[in-house]
């Protein structure tokens, strides 16, 4: 694990104990997991469809879009941490739905504005071209335009 200065700070917390408690706990899967952010990733199970983010467990990686106004990368990084911090790294159904409704609560009615900040701080400023593991590339896709 790597300490930096930032991370010897106090979070900012919003008044809510189970909120500021899966906060803190999202907080120190983001401290102790690489972040990459990305222009575009794609399902490796729908592979025409596109997702906000994907966490690669054995590699301690999580991956994030950035599609503001609705889903900026702090955002998705929080999904994503719900799923690490609940062990769900496989989205079935019922448990994606579980997950954002969480996400929903949390982002749009209990955390504060530096909370959110404070998750944007891990979101890199440039995106990569290394792929999550298991995504399935594009193989007969061309390189035109
Ligand atoms: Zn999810």
């Amino acid at each position: 694990m790597i300490l930096s200065a930032t991370q010897e700070e106090e979070l900012p917390y919003c008044g809510d104990r189970g909120a500021d408690s899966v906060f803190r706990r999202v907080v120190h899967f983001l401290r102790t997991t690489k972040v990459y952010r990305k222009d575009v990733i794609f399902d490796p199970h729908r592979p025409r469809c596109q997702l906000y983010g994907r966490i690669c467990r054995g590699h301690k990686e999580v991956f994030v879009v950035h599609r503001p106004p609705h889903y900026p990368a702090a955002r998705n990084l929080l999904h994503e941490g719900l799923h690490a911090i609940h062990a769900i790294y496989e989205s079935g159904v019922g448990r994606e739905t579980a997950i954002e409704n969480l996400e929903n609560k949390l982002w749009c009615e209990l955390l504060t504005y530096k909370q959110k900040c404070f998750l944007g701080r891990f979101v890199p400023r440039h995106s990569v071209k290394k792929e999550p593991c298991h995504t399935i590339k594009k193989n007969n896709a061309g390189e035109g335009s």
